[in-house]
């Protein structure tokens, strides 16, 4: 990369120009489902700078495509999500959740890190690109409705990709907050239930015929709830959490059936199938010497019979993407790049993923993301608008 243009460039990151961006869309109330005035005021910022933005989804939550240098070969486009989750606990908060201020280096409100700041940083890295007319297009999909599944958002750019009535990205950057490291990879699901069985009886009889299908299932969710020793170096741990329980009708009869519904995120190489192997073994363990252990799996399956799932999704460090940020990481931050091996839910990323385009997570460093007090570190969001700006101008290098 030339040091000379790519310093220029960086030298142009402006502090306090990304802030009042980040501000101004922090100001503007966006809970999932009311977005059109957040929608707006980024078209309004994007036009403000000379970059037109193109309209998608409906007029009510409407979706931003903007693209600069639409004549480049190779397009790469910044993900970002404009809609947030509803403040929760008025009270619990001690700043405004929609009058965002800057404290120590903080930027407070909800959605400075979940992640209007980030969005922030995408329209300034336009902002400075727009003047390098780079050989490569590069654009952001500014969404709504991602913290509600992105059918209303992120799906349907991507549907629109993979009908071919969009621009297909070569490359994506999903901007959600990754602690300034590189996330390859997202962890996938397997959602299913464990049908634990008893015998009803009459409260009276129950040391004698009744089975009682709670007592059963309480040693099946503590023999579930555990650390599952697995990892991968791109994404870490695999997790498990038994989230909901039913069971029980009337409060003098002996439950005969107790159900608990499992959420189990999966790491690169894991499909349902080894999850139910680990999830009998579990079971079989601790039902060992029980005569009256009952139970069975519940969960989707296909016409051929084969368990729903998603598996994990990734872009490897080795690829074409992944390559360019190893070395756009250090040359603009002059520090090693880590690979965002954590929890963490999963991003819209998983979505340009499935239609085969390359992408990878790259964001500031912020706290309480769907809580109370929610704020992004500022000189995050500058060291993310240099990783970008790195990025771009290694990518237009070819
Ligand atoms: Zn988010």
């Amino acid at each position: 990369m030339d040091q000379t243009i790519l310093s220029e460039a960086l030298s142009r990151i402006d502090e306090a120009r990304i802030v009042k961006l980040a501000k101004e869309l922090v100001r503007v109330p966006s809970v999932s489902g009311e977005e059109k005035a957040v929608m707006n005021r980024a078209r309004e910022l994007l036009e403000a700078i000379g970059v037109e933005a193109e309209l998608h989804g409906s007029e009510d939550r409407p979706i931003i495509n903007a693209v600069l240098n639409p004549g480049a070969e190779r397009l790469l486009v910044f993900n970002g999500h404009l809609d947030v989750v509803p403040i929760a606990k008025p009270d619990a908060w001690t700043k405004a959740p929609w009058d965002p201020v800057l404290e120590d280096g903080r930027l407070y409100g909800r959605g400075s890190s979940d992640m209007k700041s980030s969005c922030a940083v995408m329209i300034h890295v336009l902002e400075i690109l727009k003047e390098m007319a780079l050989p490569l297009s590069v654009g952001v999909h500014l969404v709504p409705d991602e913290e509600r599944g992105a059918a209303f958002g992120s799906k349907v750019l991507v549907e629109k990709i993979t009908k071919g009535e969009m621009r297909r990205p070569d490359y994506v950057v999903i901007g959600e907050q990754s602690n300034l490291k590189v996330r390859v990879a997202e962890r996938g699901m397997f959602g299913f239930q464990v049908k634990f069985y008893g015998r009803a009886a009459h409260t009276a009889a129950s040391r004698t015929t009744g089975i009682n299908a709670i007592a059963k299932a309480s040693k099946g969710v503590l023999a579930l709830e555990h650390h599952i020793d697995k990892f991968h170096e791109w994404i870490g741990h695999p997790m498990q959490s038994v989230n909901i329980i039913e069971a029980g009708t009337v409060s003098n009869q002996v439950p005969a059936e107790c159900t608990i519904t499992v959420d189990r995120r999966l790491v690169i190489g894991e499909t349902a199938d080894d999850v139910v192997a680990e999830v009998t073994a579990d079971l079989d363990k601790a039902g060992a010497g029980d005569p009256d252990w009952s139970w069975e799996i519940v969960a989707p399956k296909d016409e051929e019979g084969n368990w729903v799932y998603t598996p994990a999704n990734y872009t490897p460090p080795d690829s074409e993407l992944g390559k360019v940020f190893m070395d756009a990481v250090p040359a603009a931050l002059g520090a090693e790049p880590e690979l965002y091996v954590t929890w963490a839910g999963s991003t819209d990323g998983r979505l340009y993923r499935q239609a085969g385009i390359q992408t990878i997570g790259f964001g500031p460093i912020g706290f309480g993301a769907h809580g109370p007090d929610e704020f992004v570190f500022v000189d995050s969001l500058v060291k993310t608008a240099k990783v970008y700006v790195a990025l771009a101008l290694r990518l237009a290098e070819g």
